[in-house]
């Protein structure tokens, strides 16, 4: 059984991430989407409502399980048993940060690689903050985010 986890803050989940799970379904046979607990910044959305926005869009696919983590990603992948981390990449502007983070993930446990999938030309711009920003001021997120999400962010 061939099993990732792609963590993420997911305040609130994107297209983007959508799509970077639909790569990961298809090269791996259980892939665990885990919502960051403790992330560096301050969420917007608590660790609840990114959890519950997570189910709801990814209720279809099967090979998918949404958790939360608190502590070392290291040490929840090992209790996952799973032998891959999954993260994605918009533009080289993601590059340093996520190259630092996988150093030092296999520094932590070198048994554990790090992947990276390349999101669709047409997400590269997406990010949740940008969500959270057009969403705020009742600008159009129509594509930005799953339907589900649109509808949820819209009644708020
Ligand atoms: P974090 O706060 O851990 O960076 P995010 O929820 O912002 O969490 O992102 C989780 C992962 O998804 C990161 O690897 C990020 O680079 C990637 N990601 C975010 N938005 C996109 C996107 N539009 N296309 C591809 N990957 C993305």
């Amino acid at each position: 059984m061939k099993t990732a986890i792609y963590p993420g803050s997911f305040d609130p989940v994107t297209s983007g991430h959508i799509d970077i799970i639909e790569r990961a379904v298809k090269l791996f046979d259980r892939v665990y989407v885990a919502a960051i607990g403790n992330p560096e910044k301050e969420p917007f959305f608590s660790l609840s409502e990114r959890v519950e926005m997570l189910q709801l869009s990814l209720a279809k696919y099967k090979k998918v399980k949404v958790e939360s983590f608190d502590g070392l990603l290291i040490d929840y992948a090992r209790k996952k048993k799973a032998a891959t981390i999954i993260r994605g990449l918009r533009a080289i502007s993601d590059f340093d940060y996520e190259f630092q983070m996988a150093l030092a993930n296999r520094k932590l446990d070198s048994k554990i690689e790090t992947i990276f999938l390349m999101t669709r030309g047409r997400y590269a711009y997406l990010s949740s903050s940008m969500v959270r920003q057009i969403a705020s001021f009742g600008g159009d997120i129509s594509g930005m985010v799953p339907k589900v999400i649109e509808r949820r962010l819209s009644r708020e």
